[in-house]
């Protein structure tokens, strides 16, 4: 059904600052590139959020009954520690201290990436190309815009010429920053660095003797800049004009920025007609990162296993605490605040189990039309899952009352009913019903927790063998206890 023709979204367009009418380039058809992760590490429960803000967005595109393309890459080459040009190589470091090859840290972080979005729910991308996979189209962009003459090559390096851009287009259109304050504002450049000026970024970079990650080029053995994979694999696979690109709030700069730069300079073309970007989940007020060490894994807390929160919560109730927010809005995660939605989900959960069994009746007490519009409203205002949510449960309040006798329902309008929960509720939120998953967690927590019990007990009595064949076989399990100051943790390999 080709709901879109009557259902007219608006997005929120980085770009232009403005939500606009959603037209996409062909009509019936969406491109839509977001940015993936970088392997080199599980992801963490931040990660997770903009990949599902991008699920769901997937999902409402393609309810509303357009063919849509979604690519989402994996970064498994080029990425450096700081983000800029600087640092060791993300994939290259942890194969360096794992003392594994770089392509098994990509291979076990990707796996593990799969699992947990499967766990959520997620629908898979249309595709899902890699930066290694693209070495020979980055040199060719490379070549291209150094032939336009806005990059240059250094001692085995290609750095993108951000002054010469400036000249004939605008460098920080998307972050709103000015060139001119960018230079003011940055530092010296250290000594060896080998661009002309700060702002500029790498495109290839020479790879030193002790780099494991390298491919041949014309400018000798290198690896790719980090910008450049998205650029590369957008418009292979989506064209030079496109019209969705996503990705989370802080890849806006440099990372965003820069592929605009990229496909100016190659192609002459803005590529992407709406930018969207997703914000950023928090704990205890401060953005959950990687680097920081203020993150918690979604196993952790499908388990029960860490210190942050009171039990162990089902990826479905996971998922259904960050459609209470709306994607552009930060959200804070809390126990409180997951108690909160585990509630609200389970309230709704029964309310659509009763849904076949409602009686019918003559008339109906309430608009179901009017309900179902709002329910498109929402979504149509730049994928409003908040007040989406909202409509839903004043769907849950009539079910209720018709189950308690107090409201009536026609037969075709119980079906517009049936029809709209499933459609909202598991089409396009993703949520589903089973949630087990937690459950068997809580199980294997509380279990685990009695065993730590049981051999503290043995310790205080002196009882080794029996503390040590606990700690032992629970090893072989699979389970490893870690004694600290605080107590006994565990963690499930
Ligand atoms: P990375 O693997 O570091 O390249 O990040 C993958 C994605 O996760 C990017 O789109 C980031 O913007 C996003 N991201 C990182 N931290 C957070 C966070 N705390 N909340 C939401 N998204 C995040
Ligand atoms: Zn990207």
């Amino acid at each position: 059904m080709q709901l879109y023709k009557t259902q007219r979204l608006k997005v929120y367009n980085s770009l232009t600052s403005t939500k606009e009418l959603f037209e996409p380039i062909n009509e019936g058809h969406v491109g839509m590139y977001v940015c993936g992760p970088t392997v080199y590490s599980n992801v963490h429960l931040g990660n997770c959020r903009t990949f599902m803000s991008f699920d769901m967005i997937f999902r409402y595109l393609r309810h509303l009954g357009y063919k849509v393309r979604y690519v989402r890459n994996i970064t498994d080459a080029g990425h450096l520690e700081d983000d800029s040009d600087e640092g060791e190589d993300k994939i290259s470091k942890k194969a360096r201290l794992e003392q594994i090859e770089p392509m098994e840290v990509v291979q076990r972080y990707t796996v593990d990436f799969h699992n947990i979005l499967q766990k959520f729910n997620f629908l898979p991308p249309s595709i899902e190309p890699t930066a290694t996979g693209h070495i020979i189209e980055q040199i060719e962009i490379i070549k291209e815009i150094l032939d336009k003459g806005y990059a240059y090559e250094i001692n085995g390096s290609v750095y993108f010429d951000v002054n010469k851009f400036n000249e004939d287009y605008e460098y920080g259109k998307l972050s709103g920053r000015k060139l001119e304050d960018m230079i003011s504002n940055t530092r010296e450049l250290a000594a060896q660095d080998d661009k002309k000026n700060s702002q500029d970024f790498a495109l290839w970079k020479k790879a030193e003797p002790q780099h494991i990650m390298r491919w041949p080029s014309p400018w000798g053995d290198g690896f790719p800049g980090w910008h450049l994979e998205c650029t590369a694999m957008s418009t292979k696979y989506l064209g030079e004009n496109f019209d969705i690109h996503g990705g989370g709030m802080d890849l806006k700069f440099p990372h965003h920025e820069c592929e605009i730069a990229q496909a100016e300079a190659s192609n002459g073309q803005s590529p992407v007609k709406y930018w969207l970007h997703a914000n950023m989940l928090t704990l205890n007020g401060k953005k959950m990162a990687k680097s920081t060490g203020n993150n918690i894994l979604p196993d952790e807390i499908f388990t029960g296993n860490n210190n942050i929160l009171s039990k162990a919560f089902s990826p479905s109730v996971v998922r259904f605490f960050m459609m209470q927010a709306h994607y552009t809005s930060i959200l804070d995660l809390s126990n409180e605040a997951l108690l909160a939605s585990e509630k609200g989900y389970q309230r709704l959960m029964e309310a659509i189990a009763g849904l076949d069994g409602l009686k019918t009746s003559a008339t109906s007490d309430f608009d179901v039309k009017e309900l179902r519009q709002k329910c498109y409203d929402a979504m149509n205002d730049d994928f409003n899952t908040p007040i989406l949510i909202a409509n839903l449960f004043e769907a849950v309040r009539h079910i209720n009352l018709i189950k308690e006798g107090k409201e009536q329902l026609s037969e075709e309008d119980k079906n517009i009913l049936v029809e709209t929960m499933g459609g909202f509720v598991f089409d396009v939120l993703g949520l589903e019903t089973k949630n087990d998953a937690g459950k068997d967690s809580e199980t294997l927590s509380g279990v685990v927790e009695l065993l730590i019990q049981l051999r503290n007990e043995a310790r205080a009595n002196k009882d080794f063998a029996t503390s040590d064949k606990i700690r032992d076989q629970l090893a072989a399990l699979g389970i490893q206890l870690k004694d600290s100051k605080e107590g006994t943790t565990f963690s499930v390999s």
